[in-house]
């Protein structure tokens, strides 16, 4: 029996108010997919979890309800960290997250979230979109069968939240702290014992006094996790993740069997929400830091010039190591790069002396 037949078939049986066999044909037989998503962060989480959310509504409404997104958190299908793995072999369709959190498949990944003293989220949306970033992006997501966006940018991040104050490189030594990616390899090499843990367990671990310190994002979703009622200094600024890009990755085979206007549905919702999340962050985190400081006390502290220097300094030793490990990520590295000093040399002319004088005259 055809499609068409078995649609013709459910349409006779709901005029008639009869059910018949007919009545089973899924949806996917009129035009209709359901997709699903993983992602790496607690349910409708402020921002990153509430961005695949609205990924998923975008394409809802730009498709009529032909593609159909469904969200899982972090747990619910699969474990935050086992997300790439879900989307790579098929088990899932979509996934949500920090490339970073994939490093272990290659430290390329690194570049396509964040690294410590990198880039902004305007510069890395001139690489990702004009410096070549995306086609080296496609290049390393193909080698997992997976195609993958930008769909949300957090700005700069907070450096974290510490038990006791920062005041020089001797109180990083031994130092428990929650920092993934790069930034938490530049905080071993600082003497500190750095572990890289989802979101989800970072309250807990704090509470428990497992870990000292932890960077999460900003004082948005900070305050959201509580962080304040367990640890007191809260410093700035997040050299570890200064615009951090997360993206949605899909798997190859699901991409190429959507239509070309669903591609481009997928796509464009992705940097939609990659634009709303960046304003919504901007917007948000000034006031969440006016609570933090008024309402609950916390002392926001800044890393002293010396600290920030040797952090620099590290974060420099860390990149370029990692981009020797292998021949791509050094193509990536050098990509980055050059995208980085280009938008560095215009910002020196523009944002930089802008802001400044904007501030300080
Ligand atoms: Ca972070």
């Amino acid at each position: 029996m055809s499609k068409k037949i078995g649609r013709r078939q459910l349409l006779g049986g709901l005029v008639t108010g009869t059910a018949t066999a007919a009545v089973a044909a899924p949806s996917y037989a009129q035009g209709k997919r359901r997709l699903k998503m993983v992602t790496t962060w607690p349910k409708n989480f402020p921002g990153l979890g509430t961005a695949p959310e609205n990924i998923a509504k975008r394409v809802h409404a730009m498709t009529d309800g032909q593609l159909d997104i469904k969200i899982y958190a972090a747990g619910e299908l699969v474990g935050a960290f086992d997300a790439f793995d879900a989307v790579s072999t098929g088990t899932a369709d979509l996934y949500n997250g920090a490339e970073y959190y994939w490093q272990g498949k290659s430290p390329a990944y690194n570049f396509f979230c964040a690294v410590p003293f990198g880039m902004t989220a305007a510069e890395i949306n001139a690489w990702i979109n004009f410096g070549g970033g995306q086609e080296l992006w496609d290049e390393l997501s193909a080698k997992f069968n997976i195609r993958a966006f930008q769909s949300a940018n957090t700005g700069v991040q907070m450096g974290g939240w510490f038990r006791n104050e920062i005041n020089s490189l001797d109180d990083f030594k031994g130092l428990k702290i929650r920092m993934p990616g790069l930034g938490g390899e530049v905080m071993r090499r600082l003497g500190a014992a750095a572990v890289s843990m989802p979101g989800g367990e970072i309250f807990p671990s704090m509470k428990s006094g497992a870990i000292d310190a932890s960077e999460w994002v900003g004082p948005w979703n900070d305050m959201a996790f509580g962080f304040h009622q367990v640890a007191k200094y809260y410093y700035c600024p997040g050299f570890q993740e200064p615009g951090a890009m997360l993206a949605t990755g899909i798997n190859l085979d699901v991409w190429a069997s959507l239509t070309a206007a669903q591609q481009e549905v997928l796509r464009t919702a992705c940097e939609a929400e990659n634009n709303a999340t960046l304003s919504e962050y901007n917007y948000k985190n000034a006031a969440a830091l006016e609570t933090l400081v008024k309402k609950h006390n916390v002392e926001v502290r800044s890393f002293s010039p010396e600290i920030m220097a040797a952090l620099k300094q590290t974060s420099q030793q860390v990149l370029e190591e990692a981009a020797a490990k292998d021949p791509f990520t050094k193509r990536v590295y050098d990509s980055y790069r050059a995208s980085l000093a280009n938008s560095m040399q215009w910002g020196a002319r523009s944002e930089e002396p802008y802001t400044k004088a904007r501030r300080e005259l």
